[in-house]
């Protein structure tokens, strides 16, 4: 008991003090994108073509974060001048047309949804449902039961059973074999629910859109309340998107 004492005392409070002041993350890190208006069409024409998952559109001056990997291979191939990277982490987003950006987004506390910060402001349970996804979108979500992101304590938690859940959370492609198992996960969380869509995979398909195999985007099966974009969304990513929805 000394000894854990002890550990304690020389640990210190670990859990981030995110969301009260603000984290900075890693100069490697990729969030949210900036699309120069000024840049010529030639350029911006070769990132759209070197777009593996063709979210950029060089006429209208934006990328869909909702389609993007966040690869970064048009970042390097126009070396900022066209598109360059943030370390803006609060991506998220109510409406899936919102995703398609040149480097604004709107609040997202601000949509029609406001009934949810009553019902669920201060105790929101949450299924996950992982649609056939890499793993990586599913890890970056369990983290936050981690000490340092410590979900918990915002009374947001992972439950066992959707009859539980006030939410479901889908990460993957939604693969033809997981279609069945998400539909039922869906109907069986009582009303009113919320669905949230994690992940490039779950918004549009990801690396797998236009496969016949999986589902290009949640929104085919049913209503998406929140998006997070990324491949995979960063934990911070996730955490600014429940809590701020729900705001
Ligand atoms: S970072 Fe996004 S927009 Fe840029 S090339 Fe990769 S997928 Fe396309
Ligand atoms: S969005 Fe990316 S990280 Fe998430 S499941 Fe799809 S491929 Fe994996």
């Amino acid at each position: 008991m000394l000894t854990i004492l002890k550990n304690r005392f020389e640990q210190g409070y670990r859990t981030s003090t995110y969301p009260k002041t603000k984290i900075e993350l890693p100069a490697r890190y990729r969030g949210l994108p900036k699309v120069n208006p000024e840049a010529s069409l030639a350029l911006a024409e070769q990132c759209a073509a070197a777009c593996p998952q063709d979210a950029i559109d060089a006429t209208g001056r934006t990328i869909d974060m909702g389609r993007c990997i966040f690869c970064g291979t048009c970042e390097r191939l126009c070396e900022g001048g066209f598109i360059s990277f943030t370390r803006n982490f609060e991506l998220s987003t109510a409406h899936r047309r919102d995703l398609i950006t040149g480097g604004d987004l709107p609040a997202l506390a601000d949509h029609a949804k406001k009934h949810f910060k009553s019902l669920f402001g201060r105790s929101l349970q949450l299924r996950q449902v992982s649609a056939a996804g890499c793993n990586a979108c599913e890890v970056d979500l369990n983290v936050l039961a981690t000490p340092f992101f410590d979900l918990a304590r915002f009374g947001i938690n992972f439950v066992a059973s959707p009859r539980h859940a006030d939410a479901i959370v889908v990460t993957g492609p939604i693969s033809r074999n997981m279609k069945t198992a998400l539909l039922q996960t869906y109907e069986a969380v009582p009303a009113p629910k919320v669905v949230i869509a994690v992940g490039s995979c779950a918004i549009s398909g990801g690396p797998f859109r236009g496969s016949p195999e999986t589902t290009d985007g949640l929104e085919k099966l049913m209503p998406v309340d929140l998006f997070i974009p990324g491949c995979p969304p960063h934990p911070l990513t996730n955490l600014h998107a429940f809590l701020n929805f729900f705001k």
